[in-house]
């Protein structure tokens, strides 16, 4: 490639391949005399052999070791010929099958050549390391080259999309998914710091150097001259988001708890001209509750250990070991100052136009959610009833929320609850309240989180720019198969099964105008239908319903439970072909999904609590009233709020008749959720789709380890497997074709 020699050797060994031995003539002919194929190795996934005799139904083949062994004919697979080692696209191999690709992305990751394509996909394997793939130099290589020009990279992918988008005025996407710590966010990042520079550099600022917007790019935090104003705010988004929805996980320490799509959009020249963000999921009961050594999100950590002064006076903040909420207190990150990113956070805000006010706004709702923590209470004597022993939790809560103290005690205490016709004070069990003050926290910190992303987004859509079309990046989570697996993994597998439909979908169209071009006569099969049964079990509306309209009936049901929940999702569906009752399994809460990606046991122990996800309405009325424009602000939507009495009904399973009237003015989790994931899915359906697989190598985080098993798995999970199967299924003419072009 022209642009190499603006590379360092150094560098250039990261993206380009070596001429090595592999490609030899005496290798080939080598691999040919010994009849090289791939067989199973409990340790390696698969490990080279040589056929030595071959009999029936199985095979005499001799290990790299010298050993021999007898294998089923069936578990052997077909090597490559050496030539196509570390090959840039798998779709060229003569035999694609899992010891192939498993071996071929091996061999490169430990190149530290970390992307690979893979057909329709780019597959890229997380290097737990910097690399040298991301400077400016290399932005300036890859900047309007088509994907085979240059070596496998996100900027590639991001590149295409870009000029596709100009050049047939069609929406992209580019679609990032992979279990906790396989790279989504840093990819995602990659896509928008490359099209910060291009996408800005269009605007008649081809006189600047290259070196100077490299500088920018290196310098992302500080912005330099080389971004517009819009460029800027968009690179502070993701650290405001990140510090408000990102946290310490045992899989990754900046793990996002939450889904994005961030969509960027352009007008005809290519300028970017405005974004928006769309989040979904986000794990709020993270803010009350964490996994040993984890951490809540960021922002805690930043705020209690960076804020100063006055400041930390107005947040009436205590030190890390005084938070209940903060169950090992101040869990540090090896590397990371958190009173340091204190000050780059409310930097980034300051660069996307909150004011003071709003900082401080924001920041004493974070403080409250700590302080709800620390409000204790306890069963009095003679009664079951809860009372409030020491008040000063409480008065700091509603200081920092502009509410009275007095009022918000007995709201929480002995709250007004419409019983049939009657409204009446009803005493509240310990239970009752500790429930109330937790669903409280987190929903307060969702609705923070909410109000941040729609002011982000004020100040990134600038709409009095025309804007022609967009390019939409997603970052998600992908499947998840937990040894416990409950509403938040099947909210998260749901979308995995649509976005590998769309996947499935893709291909099949692609294919077929490829065939109709070539006048190849090919009866198609749509393999993205092989999804709908799966789909269509969690989200039917009726006849009959899904898993989601189920729950959401049971969730009207007087006397309703998770049990009785499960029961009908029995009586409805066993038999179904993606439903089953576990075996090995004597929970009777447990059912078992069949996902595309494997089977999933969930247990829906607190689904129906999930659904309706209820609060004390007696104290968001309070907060609506709330002396601050703030908190008012946060709050002005309460009539959307699933009331007490329902949790009335959460904590004591007996139901208020007046649970049914409220049925029209809410919904459930479940139906907000299906709804938000359908809007995405029909914008995704109008994009011409990208997809990026990212692939965890192993689970300690390490640099230069490949786990064979952990790799396989995912790529079963995320359909770089299931891509090949289905073009096997198809006419094999892109392997002809490259066959014919390498000879
Ligand atoms: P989660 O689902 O938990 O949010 P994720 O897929 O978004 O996970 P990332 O946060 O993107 O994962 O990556 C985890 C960590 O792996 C990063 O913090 C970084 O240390 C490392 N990493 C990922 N991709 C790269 C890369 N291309 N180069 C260097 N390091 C990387
Ligand atoms: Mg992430």
């Amino acid at each position: 490639p022209s642009n190499m020699a603006d590379l360092s050797v150094d560098d250039s060994k990261y993206l380009f391949l070596e001429n090595d031995f592999h490609k030899s003539g005496v290798a080939q002919a080598d691999w040919a005399a010994k009849k090289m194929v791939w067989v199973p190795s409990e340790r390696e996934g698969f490990e080279p052999a040589s056929i030595k005799e071959e009999k029936e139904e199985q095979v005499l083949v001799e290990l790299s070791n010298g050993q021999k062994a007898t294998v089923n004919k069936d578990d052997i697979q077909k090597m490559n010929p050496p030539k196509f080692s570390k090959v840039e696209d798998m779709a060229a191999l003569t035999f694609l099958n899992e010891a192939s690709v498993l071996h071929n992305l091996r061999e490169r990751y430990f190149s530290s050549l970390i992307y690979t394509y893979s057909g329709l996909f780019c597959v890229v394997v997380n290097p737990y390391k910097m690399l040298p793939i991301y400077s400016e130099k290399i932005i300036e290589m890859y900047k309007g080259k088509k994907r085979h020009e240059v070596p496998p990279h996100i900027y590639s992918i991001t590149d295409n999309a870009y000029r596709n988008m100009l050049q047939d005025r069609e929406d992209q996407s580019i679609l990032c998914t992979g279990e906790s710590g396989a790279g989504k966010t840093e990819n995602t990042k990659k896509v928008i710091q490359y099209l910060a520079v291009v996408a800005s550099s269009h605007k008649g600022k081809k006189d600047v150097n290259p070196e100077s917007v490299a500088a920018a790019v290196a310098k992302q935090q500080s912005g330099s001259l080389a971004y517009g104003e819009l460029e800027k705010q968009l690179l502070q988004a993701n650290p405001i988001l990140e510090a408000f929805g990102n946290a310490k996980t045992i899989k990754n320490d900046n793990s996002s708890r939450f889904g994005k799509f961030i969509k960027l959009n352009f007008d005809v020249t290519g300028f970017l001209v405005g974004a928006n963000i769309d989040t979904y999921l986000l794990e709020k009961s993270r803010c009350i509750r964490q996994g040993n050594t984890e951490r809540a999100f960021h922002i805690f950590y930043y705020m209690v250990a960076g804020a100063k002064d006055k400041m930390r006076e107005e947040l009436l903040l205590e030190d890390f070991n005084s938070y209940r909420f903060l169950i090992a207190g101040h869990v540090e990150i090896p590397g990371q100052q958190d009173d340091e990113l204190f000050d780059e956070t409310l930097e980034a805000m300051e660069i996307m136009g909150f004011t003071d006010e709003e900082r401080l706004g924001m920041l004493k709702v974070v403080s409250t959610v700590l302080q709800l923590g620390n409000i204790k209470f306890e069963k009095e004597r003679n009664s079951e009833q809860a009372t409030m022993p020491e008040n000063t939790a409480a008065q700091k809560v509603c200081h920092l929320q502009g509410i009275n103290v007095t009022d918000f005690t007995r709201a929480i205490l002995t709250p007004r609850i419409k019983v049939g016709r009657e409204v009446v004070q009803k005493a509240q069990t310990k239970q009752q309240a500790d429930f109330a003050v937790e669903a409280l926290a987190k929903a307060m910190y969702e609705r923070l989180f909410r109000w941040i992303l729609a002011r982000v987004n004020k100040t990134l859509d600038k709409s009095k720019r025309q804007s022609s079309s967009f390019l939409g990046i997603l970052d998600i989570a992908g499947f998840e198969i937990f040894e416990d697996n409950s509403f938040e993994q099947l909210c998260i597998n749901y979308t995995n099964e649509r976005l590998q439909q769309l996947f499935n979908h893709t291909m099949f169209i692609l294919e077929q105008e490829e065939y109709k071009r070539e006048g190849i006569e090919w009866n198609f099969i749509d393999f993205g239908l092989d999804l709908q049964p799966c789909i269509e079990l969690i989200e039917r509306p009726n006849n009959p319903p899904g898993i989601l309209a189920l729950l959401d009936e049971e969730c009207w049901f007087p006397k309703a439970t998770d049990q009785s929940f499960v029961d009908k999702l029995l009586n409805t569906h066993t038999g179904h072909v993606k439903f089953s009752k576990p075996k090995q399994h004597k929970d009777k809460l447990m059912f078992t999904v069949l996902h595309y990606a494997g089977k999933v046991d969930y247990n829906s122990a607190n689904w129906l609590t999930k659904n309706m996800d209820p609060l004390n309405d007696n104290v968001t009325a309070l907060l609506n009233n709330s002396s601050s424009n703030f908190i008012q602000d946060l709050w002005k939507d309460v009539d959307r709020v699933v009331g007490l009495d329902t949790i009335t009904k959460m904590s004591e399973s007996s139901v208020p008749s007046s649970t049914k009237s409220k049925k029209g003015m809410f919904r459930t989790v479940g139906q907000l959720y299906k709804e938000s994931l359908g809007k995405l899915m029909t914008t995704l359906h109008n994009t011409q789709p990208n997809f990026v697989r990212c692939i965890i190598p192993n689970h300690e985080k390490r640099a230069g380890k490949m786990d064979a098993h952990l790799v396989l798995e995912q790529l079963r999970c995320n359909g770089v497997l299931e891509g090949i199967r289905i073009c096997r299924q198809g006419f094999p003419n892109r392997i002809v074709f490259q066959e014919f072009r390498q000879s």
